[in-house]
């Protein structure tokens, strides 16, 4: 670790304000900056100035519609990892994300713009200059696919997946749309935001049944997933009427599962549903865990949650 390099510090007090600055050249976003202050401690970029997100009024609460639960991109994780008012899948995600610490600091909008992990890339300045750096901070070579022209780090933000399942949408400065779409598969350029586009909120609709989260990582109190799994099911009959299923921690990008559609009308198939995983879970070598132990591990958090989803009675239903 390194001091952090000389920057400015803003506040600003409007949306219209955060956003006009955070358009500037080599500005960055700050929220809880849990992720953000590690990495420029890294030597991870040296931003002119940090827009900091703190007291900016629309960020804040969680509120009901008649169509949607709405809930800020400044609300903390403590805040939601106690949150009774939220879909279990959140709550759980939340709760899973790092330290007590981090979590009165860390943010719904911070956890879902998080930035990327690689093996090569967080890691300290000496360390990368060491290794020619790499393809996605000052380097022209990606490590772990040297051949390829595309960084393969992995997203690694516990709540995106949580809030796929829950087929939420994300509210920016500039739009609603599906959060899916906030998400690009590239290690290096992962968020489809433009310069100064900010995440306000996220919109979930009323939720369809049961959701859960499940995480493998390597150290049990705090660390990031080696990959995550979220789910939401519903059953009719003792048999599958809603299913979708969104991962993270193996791609660069975290996504819904493709095909569970075909679930639908039959009793919940843990093994199916784990091949299918196995076949989409994309991980490579970003981490010091090998990638297929990382692969099988997605498949088998997604047979158990379903197992965990679909056991007792169906008065929920
Ligand atoms: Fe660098 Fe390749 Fe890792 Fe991306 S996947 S951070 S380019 S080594």
């Amino acid at each position: 670790m390194i001091a952090l390099p000389a920057f400015r510090l803003m506040h600003p007090t409007t949306l219209a304000e955060a956003a006009r600055l955070a358009a500037e050249p080599d500005a960055r976003l700050i929220a809880g900056g849990t992720g953000l202050l590690p990495n420029l401690r890294l030597g991870l970029g040296k931003p002119r100035t940090l827009v900091s997100l703190d007291r900016l009024e629309e960020l804040r609460g969680i509120s009901h519609s008649n169509s949607h639960l709405r809930i800020g991109a400044g609300v903390t994780l403590e805040q939601l990892s106690r949150s009774e008012d939220i879909p279990d899948a959140l709550r759980e995600a939340a709760k899973l994300v790092a330290a007590p610490g981090h979590r009165t600091a860390a943010t719904l909008g911070g956890n879902l713009c998080l930035d990327t992990r690689c093996v090569y890339y967080n890691q300290s300045e000496h360390w990368r200059r060491s290794n020619n750096y790499c393809l996605k901070y000052g380097g022209d070579t990606c490590h772990v696919a040297p051949q390829g022209k595309k960084c393969r780090a992995a997203f690694s933000g516990d709540l995106a997946p949580a809030l796929l399942a829950l087929e939420a949408q994300v509210e920016t400065t500039a739009r609603v749309i599906p959060l899916e779409e906030l998400y690009r598969d590239d290690g290096a350029a992962h968020l489809a935001l433009a310069a100064g586009e900010i995440v306000v909120a996220v919109r979930i609709p009323a939720p369809k049944g049961r959701s859960g989260y499940a995480k493998a990582r390597g150290r049990g109190a705090i660390d990031y997933p080696l990959a995550g799994v979220a789910m939401a099911l519903a059953l009719r009959d003792g048999c599958v009427e809603h299913l979708c299923v969104a991962l993270t921690g193996t791609n660069s990008r975290p996504f819904v599962l493709n095909g569970t559609e075909a679930f639908i009308g039959g009793k919940p198939d843990q093994a199916a549903l784990g091949k299918l995983v196995q076949k989409q879970a994309g991980p490579v070598r970003t981490t010091v865990i090998a990638a297929d132990y990382r692969r099988q591990a997605a498949a088998i958090l997604a047979r158990r949650l379903l197992g965990r989803l679909s056991q007792g009675d169906e008065s929920w239903t």
